[in-house]
């Protein structure tokens, strides 16, 4: 690290005392809101390594005044993950971007050095995609949105549907964790081993190599200081070619959804095994069948058409929580035909649209007030968790509520969310209201009562306390608290610490 180019980062007091997320579902007094920004001249790791001591200055400051500190990335989160009493550090500007040179990269690597990135923390998925386009390169998997900041989205295990790959943190081989006002570290798995230690030396950071610390800083929310840097791992650019077909919700279709085996389902791409599987089912319409998405993998080529947004500004890959919102908070008998209004508008079949990754995945605008819950279940328990939601609905509803499956290989990170192997991540998407909720806290009872074992996306809403972390987690919540703890001394751990983590029982001293 250059300590000797004069560079200063500049770091922005907002003046703002009242923070809100994004989709405003909650609002946070707090101290202070700071925008970071790298220097403006330099070189780009010159640049890099200023923010570095910019954000450690920012977190000595919090030591100093014993008060809490939080980095922020795109705000989307409806959970309160990202809030704090403290200070809010806004990490969107930062979005350098760096390919690796041969010599960095260590030589036991397993995977393709030509597909590592490096890039710093508050670039946006809409971002990455733009710049992986132009290098050739893609991510492999993405949430249905994408105004995420790359380390906002994995830090809650942001996932996509690509059922072989896993969520976005799963392709992230490295992190560089500022865990103290003089301590920052870069972190890889001793397992997989990723770069030459002249990597961590370029960013004065201390090398570390240890599959316990990396799996639980993975899905940390924040807690395990600022992650200032990750280590990518992409794929050659390629094309998805996507279809969205009504299909019967019947005996073959339920059991794909509980085991992915689509032996028995006329899919668009016959026996090839898609990329990417979800199913989306309207209770207003089940006669009319569920919504089936499959995306097929194609090399890329450059001749192919690339996909347009529809009248109404949706892209082919939105998901219902990119548009659920405008179904806003009707009398109970209008509900029904509200939704199915609205699908109607944002759910028209296609055929064998193609488009890159980012292309199909497009939305990072807000339409109306969205509540959105995402549980994991291993995916034996899929239908009969929506058989629950459907009987829910039946007999206290109606409720202006979508549900949607989507599938993910599990994951090895300490508190990763989509931790069965694989994991069917089951979703319920409406308009933010007290009924939505209300909706909510049926199917987590619900849940509970049947014992379909069943975690939460850490970025959504979310039914839990001390006891349901421990009892979905069991000895993975220790080992993570234990990770923390080798990781961050105690001032650093009360200074990223806050309400959401202490509720949950993870904000140990
Ligand atoms: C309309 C909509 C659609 C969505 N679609 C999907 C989807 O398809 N799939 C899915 O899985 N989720 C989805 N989500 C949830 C969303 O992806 C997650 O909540 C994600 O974490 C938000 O990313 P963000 O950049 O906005 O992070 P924020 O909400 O700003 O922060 C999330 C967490 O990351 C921490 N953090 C951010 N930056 C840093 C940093 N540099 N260092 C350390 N910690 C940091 C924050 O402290 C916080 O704990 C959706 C949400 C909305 C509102």
């Amino acid at each position: 690290m250059s300590d000797t180019t004069g560079l200063e980062s500049l770091v922005v007091d907002t003046r703002q005392h009242e923070w809100t997320n994004r989709h405003l579902t909650f609002r946070q007094p707090l101290l202070g809101v700071y925008d970071v920004w790298n220097p403006m001249g330099g070189r780009p790791l010159e640049r890099y390594n200023a923010t570095t001591r910019a954000l450690q200055k920012l977190i000595a400051d919090a030591v100093r005044d014993r008060v809490h500190l939080r980095a922020l990335g795109g705000g989307w989160s409806l959970s309160r993950a990202a809030a704090t009493d403290g200070r809010l550090v806004n990490t969107k500007p930062l979005n350098l971007f760096f390919r690796l040179a041969p010599r960095l990269v260590d030589d036991r690597y397993a995977g393709d050095p030509a597909g590592l990135r490096f890039v710093q923390c508050g670039n946006s998925i809409v971002e990455l995609n733009a710049r992986f386009r132009r290098q050739g390169r893609s991510l492999r998997t993405s949430g249905a949105s994408n105004g995420q900041t790359i380390v906002g989205a994995l830090s809650t295990g942001t996932h996509g549907s690509a059922i072989d790959v896993g969520a976005i943190h799963d392709t992230v081989a490295g992190l560089h964790l500022l865990v103290g006002p003089r301590r920052h570290v870069w972190l890889e798995r001793a397992s997989h081993p990723t770069t030459s230690p002249a990597f961590a030396s370029q960013l004065g950071a201390e090398l570390v190599r240890d599959d316990a610390l990396f799996d639980a800083a993975l899905v940390s929310f924040g807690s395990f200081g600022i992650i200032h840097g990750v280590m990518l791992e992409t794929d050659e650019l390629f094309l998805l070619e996507m279809h969205r077909v009504r299909m019967p919700l019947d005996g073959a279709l339920r059991r794909a959804l509980d085991t992915l085996d689509f032996s028995g389902l006329a899919l668009p791409g016959g026996a090839e095994r898609p990329y990417h599987f979800q199913v989306v089912v309207n209770p207003y319409a089940l006669n009319a069948g569920a919504h089936v998405i499959t995306l097929y993998r194609r090399p890329f080529r450059a001749d192919y058409r690339r996909p347009r947004s529809d009248p109404e500004g949706l892209g082919p890959g939105d998901d219902a929580a990119a548009f659920i919102g405008l179904v806003t908070d009707a009398a109970p008998p209008a509900i029904p035909l509200l939704v199915n209004q609205v699908l109607a508008r944002a759910y028209r079949d296609i055929h064998g649209v193609e488009g890159t990754l980012g292309e199909i995945f497009t939305n990072s605008t807000i339409r109306g007030k969205l509540a959105s819950t995402a549980m994991g279940l291993p995916v034996s328990r899929a239908t009969e968790a929506l058989d629950l939601v459907l009987a829910i609905n039946r007999e206290a509803g109606p409720f202006p509520v979508l549900t949607a499956f989507r599938y993910v290989k599990g994951t090895r990170a300490t508190l990763g969310w989509t931790r069965f192997e694989p994991t069917c991540v089951f979703e319920l998407d409406g308009p933010l209201s007290d009924r939505t909720l209300s909706f909510y806290q049926r199917v987590w009872a619900a849940l509970r009562q049947r014992g379909i074992p069943h975690t939460f996306h850490w970025g959504k809403q979310l039914g839990l306390d001390a006891a349901a972390v421990r009892r979905m987690y069991g000895g993975a919540a220790d080992r993570w608290l234990a990770a923390r703890a080798r990781l961050l001394d105690a001032e650093s751990r009360r200074v990223f610490s806050n309400r959401f983590l202490e509720e949950l029982g993870l904000a140990a001293p």
